[in-house]
């Protein structure tokens, strides 16, 4: 944040701790942040309880304001919720690796079988895929093609073949061309089903998998939360895999499964292809599901800026001069829409659309330079002729000048708002 701002921000109870308001005001921005994103009502409540109980009386830290504090404190809990460092399944060196793959239909199972299957044969372990949809004959050719794409064996079952011959010919297979790795797919019903249910688990409880894998597409939404509640609960799942995070959901399916189930989130499905397999990294989604892009990266650099302490007072007067110092230091920083949305409310009280480039700030830039001292510090007198000469003598049109001198209201209007915060008026900014 430019000096002007951060220098408000920080007289939001610079040494004090959170106090109750503080923090409410900002969960519910937070709340609405984990409700956008998908996150399971009954989760996000409990979220947002926990973290509030922990931040009310928490210190302030550092050059963070109230705002800043609270996100920081619920990104961290995010981070930890979601399984704070990237976690692996179990592949025991030269062990019995049974992998099995569960999940609705159309959650990226047979796609991720196939993606594991590529990733493992990278790091020189031999593979046996198991084409374990005993009704649909087309789920197994998909996993067929796979295989053959990645260059590894497969094994298909026949249409409805039981448990018992389905472990038999994989031992026959093993005992013919051995592998550190079985990976099976299984098959997937639209909805939680019980009929399903039950062939997965006689097939789970005779293959007896040393990992239960289950795979959840990120756009799930809100019944994350019990498509992974019914999976553990009939074939105790041990990992799960995200899929679909290339698509715009924000993740909220992720803090959902893994609430309910305990379980690591091994996993992220980022693209349809093969290559398509990441390792989840927790402190992205969490930057997702609160809508904040990487926070903890912008709050650091705003942190790390240049900032020289200002009058707070004089945010009525905020001229083009205090204008041009600001985005001149913004653009060290980075996208200002990015940190202006560090502001819990802020991006609901800008105007629709509001964005500075580095670009624009260069033209505005020489827009500014090519006024005269008098109408920097008063932009009121700068009327039609003004303006004209100024879109000449920097190179822009006339509406380029008109857009410049109406940012500058917003942005005056913005810095007193700012100030009736740090009064200790409100820590939101939400409009009333
Ligand atoms: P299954 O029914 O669970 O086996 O699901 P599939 O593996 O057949 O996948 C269903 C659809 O989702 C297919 O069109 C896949 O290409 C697609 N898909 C799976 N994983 C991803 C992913 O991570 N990103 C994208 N964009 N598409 C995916
Ligand atoms: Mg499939």
């Amino acid at each position: 944040l430019g000096n002007k701002l951060q220098d408000i921000l920080e007289k939001v109870g610079h040494e004090k701790a959170l106090t109750e308001d503080q923090v409410k005001a900002t969960m519910r921005e937070i709340r609405m942040a984990l409700l956008e994103a998908d996150v399971n009502f009954g989760v996000a409540k409990d979220f947002v309880a926990k973290v509030s109980a922990q931040a009310v009386g928490q210190k302030l830290s550092g050059s963070l304001d109230a705002g800043q504090t609270v996100i920081k404190l619920v990104h961290d809990e995010l981070v930890e919720m979601l399984g704070g460092d990237k976690a692996e399944p179990t592949l025991v060196e030269g062990g019995r690796n049974v992998w099995f793959m569960v999940g609705l239909q159309g959650a990226g199972k047979t796609t991720s079988t196939g993606k594991l299957a590529s990733l493992y044969k990278k790091q020189g372990k031999r593979i046996l895929l198991v084409a374990a949809d005993t009704q649909r004959p087309a789920a197994r050719d998909q996993l067929e093609v796979l295989a053959r794409q990645v260059g590894v064996p497969v094994l298909k079952v026949e249409d409805g073949e039981a448990p018992s011959s389905i472990r038999s010919r994989i031992d026959a297979q093993l005992a013919q061309q051995p592998a550190d790795l079985v990976i099976v797919d299984t098959a997937g019903r639209l909805q939680i089903d019980e009929a399903l249910m039950g062939e997965l688990a006689a097939l789970s409880g005779e293959l007896k998998p040393t990992e239960t894998l289950l795979v959840v597409d990120a756009m799930t939404g809100q019944e994350a939360l019990n498509v992974a509640r019914a999976f553990d609960e009939r074939v105790r799942v041990s990992g799960l895999i995200m899929t679909k995070l290339d698509g715009d959901a924000r993740g909220g399916a992720a803090l959902s499964a893994r609430s309910v189930t305990g379980k690591p989130i091994y996993f992220a499905g980022v693209s349809e292809k093969l290559s398509g397999l990441e390792p989840f990294y927790p402190d992205r989604i969490a930057g997702r599901i609160l809508g904040m892009g990487d926070v903890m990266g912008l709050i650091e650099r705003a942190e790390q800026a240049d900032i020289k302490a200002m009058d707070a007072k004089k945010a009525g007067e905020f001229d083009l001069d205090d204008l041009l110092l600001q985005l001149r230091q913004i653009r060290r920083m980075g996208p200002i829409a990015d940190l202006i949305k560090l502001i819990p409310g802020m991006s609901r009280a800008l105007p629709e659309g509001f964005t500075i480039e580095d670009k624009q700030i260069q033209r505005i830039d020489a827009m500014i330079s090519a006024m005269t001292l008098e109408e920097r510090r008063n932009p009121k007198i700068v009327g039609a002729s003004r303006r004209e000469r100024i879109a000449r003598g920097s190179g822009h049109d006339v509406q380029d000048v008109n857009k410049l001198l109406k940012m500058h209201e917003q942005m005056k209007e913005m810095m007193k708002m700012l100030q009736k915060m740090s009064e200790g008026e409100a820590a939101c900014l939400c409009p009333r």
